[in-house]
């Protein structure tokens, strides 16, 4: 059975204190939820996942990613964190390539696969981020375009490498923007990705990753898009920054 997945990604919001409010709440949020088979992973900022992580580190239900990292091990690039660093601090997940992460900084596929190498050799779970713009899913170059991005970043992993790697497929045109896939769009999307590892990396490494959706999901949505076969949960950003909506896609999940 797959593990279902429910992460917040807080991006560049949240001070420390806040932070520490927000995950506490949720820590308390969930106390009534049955979460068997379902992790829940909370992404704050760099400078608040230490803090955070000392506040609900006793709450094993509750795990922390880092919102990005390098892919060399240490040197010189000033304003950069690395694996062991997320690692140092008690961290074992990391969002990769997340589309504001591609677009304002940059990120290329090319990056992204030393990424991906590093957060494995490093025993970090890679929350791998990919999808699609407006204008490829109007022109119908969706799933070509999401097959080359699985390609550059993921093709040279070995099988043994897959079990830190967590998909994300977050079409970009719904990210932030309150239009989201339609639970049909996103099955349709969910199962060529399947085909597309199982192509490479056979049968069962595809129907053993859990491939989460993201872009504006809320607790209206949620429901019938988590049902989707192939949908194994969200990846959530606005509504994730408040533990009323974050906990009721939890349990949407459920
Ligand atoms: C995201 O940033 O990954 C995301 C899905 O954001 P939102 O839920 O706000 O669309």
């Amino acid at each position: 059975m797959r593990t279902k997945i429910v992460a917040g990604n807080w991006k560049m919001n949240l001070d420390v204190e806040t932070s520490k409010k927000l995950a506490m709440d949720i820590s308390t949020d969930i106390q009534n939820l049955e979460t068997n088979n379902t992790r829940i992973i909370i992404a704050p900022t760099a400078t608040n996942l230490y803090p955070v992580f000392h506040q609900v580190g006793m709450d094993t239900r509750i795990e922390l990613a880092a919102q990005n990292m390098h892919q060399a091990k240490n040197g010189a690039f000033t304003g950069e964190i690395s694996a062991e660093m997320i690692q140092s601090i008690g961290i074992n997940n990391v969002i990769l390539g997340h589309s504001e992460r591609r677009t304002y900084f940059n990120e290329t596929d090319t990056a992204l696969a030393e990424k991906v190498s590093t957060a494995i050799q490093n025993n970090l779970d890679a929350i791998f981020c990919f999808g699609e713009v407006l204008e490829d899913r109007q022109t119908n170059n969706h799933f070509k375009v999401v097959e080359s991005q699985l390609q550059n970043a993921l093709f040279h992993l070995c099988e043994k490498d897959w079990k830190n790697i967590i998909l994300a497929y977050e079409p970009v045109w719904a990210i932030g923007t309150g239009e989201t896939a339609s639970p049909e769009q996103a099955q349709e999307m969910h199962a060529f990705i399947r085909t597309v590892i199982a192509k490479k990396f056979g049968e069962t490494i595809a129907q053993n990753v859990s491939i989460l959706y993201g872009g504006s999901v809320k607790p209206s949505n949620a429901k019938e898009i988590f049902s989707q076969p192939d949908v194994d949960g969200g990846l959530i950003g606005g509504a994730a920054l408040n533990s009323t909506d974050f906990v009721a896609l939890i349990a949407a999940i459920q």
